[in-house]
């Protein structure tokens, strides 16, 4: 296994952050849920783990922002353990679509009847229903504990007017869940199932969090530093399985040629990756394309993949 020279990798970070400032000017921030709007696009921050536990950070990698979609595959992981890969597949595929994230033309067109993947909106929301605890409030704690305890922490935080705001003005995704309950798909009651989703999607993290967690994904499922087994290997691989084809909604396939590595966004603007063997990486960057993926944090996990030598393939 490679290994990298500590000495070198914060100069490394620090350029490669200061490189990607000047593209936050190209993106927007995302403003379909409201409180979102009030992001500041010009935040740029980069954080590195590595296999032995040891980070490295630059720009603004310790400003908080909502997990939104890096939570999909975390929860998928928790779901993989609690409620077993047969149960999680059983109701959701393994293929990509090519579709926008929240996308719910194919429910009713294609023959499967099921989401095509747990990380766009409708597969992500029955992984929701899915999570451990009787009620939307313990599925939600369950969520964060695990979340927390990946990160290196004891729990994380929900900021609580994202959650409210999405939850206000989520019809989109209150579609496609009653789409779901139709098919006989969620776990939970449907209003359960999205409250439970929006609490994932609202929980708080900053960089160092996401190249944490991408760190423990790295590993297949142990503590970087410690050696301590967070989950199994199976989910580990699974999920980063569907990070690398289905992770950066419809720009997987260009970013995977790219940059190589298992990836997951979110419209907060937190990019989570996985350089198996070797390190995790969160980036940050609010400002997002048109996908709805980080501009700086594509740009920036571009960098060091072609820098360090990590493509995956
Ligand atoms: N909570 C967001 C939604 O469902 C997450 C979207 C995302 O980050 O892709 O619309």
């Amino acid at each position: 296994m490679r290994t990298f020279d500590p000495n070198g990798l914060g100069t490394l970070v620090e350029r490669v952050v200061a490189e990607a400032r000047p593209l936050a000017r190209e993106g927007s921030v995302a403003s379909y849920i409201p409180a979102l709007a009030a992001a500041d696009p010009a935040r740029v921050g980069l954080a590195l783990v590595d296999a032995d536990g040891r980070s490295h950070q630059a720009g603004d990698s310790r400003d908080r922002f909502t997990m939104q979609s890096v939570s999909k595959p975390i929860a998928l992981a928790l779901a993989m353990e609690s409620a077993g890969e047969e149960a999680v597949f059983s109701r959701v595929g393994k293929e990509p679509t090519g579709d926008p994230f929240n996308s719910i033309i194919r429910l009713e067109t294609s023959e499967r009847r099921k989401p095509f993947n747990p990380l766009i909106n409708a597969g992500a929301i029955v992984v929701s229903s899915l999570l451990p605890g009787s009620d939307a409030a313990e599925k939600g704690e369950a969520f964060r504990a695990f979340a927390g305890r990946l990160a290196g922490r004891a729990t994380l935080d929900r900021d609580e007017e994202v959650f409210r705001s999405e939850r206000e003005t989520g019809a989109r995704n209150r579609s496609i869940a009653w789409f779901l309950a139709e098919l006989g798909l969620l776990a939970c009651p449907v209003e359960d199932a999205l409250d439970v989703y929006f609490r994932q999607c609202a929980a708080l993290v900053d960089a160092l969090d996401l190249a944490r967690i991408g760190a423990v994904l790295a590993l297949d499922g142990l503590e970087p530093g410690t050696g301590e087994r967070l989950m199994a290997q199976r989910s580990a691989r699974v999920v980063k399985a569907l990070m690398f084809s289905c992770g950066l909604y419809d720009e997987s396939g260009e970013f995977g040629v790219d940059a190589g590595l298992p990836a997951k966004s979110g419209v907060g603007g937190g990019l989570m990756a996985a350089a198996p063997g070797r390190c995790g990486i969160g980036a940050f960057g609010p400002a997002l394309d048109r996908r709805g993926n980080s501009v700086a944090g594509l740009a920036m996990v571009r960098s060091l993949s072609a820098e360090l030598g990590l493509y995956a393939l």
